[in-house]
């Protein structure tokens, strides 16, 4: 369980972590892959989601699928790609939360990946959450927990012995 003072800063402006739907580069599934590898050269990410034409989270595309399919296209002639969709070399999402507020679950699922999708009740995706938005937070709480908090140090077994072997 996280700690009380420490969540309670993390969590104070959640808005600041998320990164809103609007600003998220994405691809349909029925994009083709030469428009997706396009977005994400542009974008330079080597991940993006895919979103239904409703706005329902579907998949993810990466580059690395995309060069996956490009190798198996004689000659890997990228042109080729406008043959295939998206929907031909997404992933399933793995992991995904519908609550900014589960900090526990983010902070275990941004050890393993670069970003969480964020979605609503209704699976509609509302945007994403990216390690370095949160180890920016973690940052503001690591230089200003004692602003808010009294931090002292507990004494250990071993640190009341060797100061009682003083006295
Ligand atoms: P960062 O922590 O900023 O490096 O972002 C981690 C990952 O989140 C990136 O590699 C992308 O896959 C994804 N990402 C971050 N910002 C965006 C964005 N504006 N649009 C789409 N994907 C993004």
């Amino acid at each position: 369980m996280i700690d009380t003072a420490v969540e309670q800063m993390l969590l104070k402006d959640t808005r600041s972590y998320v990164i809103p739907a609007d600003v998220v580069a994405n691809v349909t599934a029925s994009n083709t892959l030469e428009h997706a590898l396009m977005v994400l050269s542009k974008v330079g990410y080597n991940r993006i989601p895919v979103l239904a034409a409703d706005d329902h989270l579907q998949g993810m595309i990466s580059l690395a699928a995309i060069t996956d399919k490009l190798l198996q296209v004689p000659g890997a002639a990228v042109d080729q790609l406008s043959h295939y969709k998206v929907a031909d070399v997404m992933s399933p999402v793995g992991h995904w939360v519908n609550d900014p507020k589960k900090l526990e679950t983010i902070l275990n699922y941004l050890v393993d990946d670069p970003f969480i999708p964020l979605v609503d009740e209704d699976q509609v995706f509302q945007g994403i959450i990216t390690r370095r938005e949160l180890l920016k937070r973690i940052n503001y709480l690591a230089h200003n927990l004692h602003v808010n908090y009294d931090v002292t140090p507990k004494l250990t077994t071993e640190a009341s012995l060797h100061s009682s072997s003083h006295a």
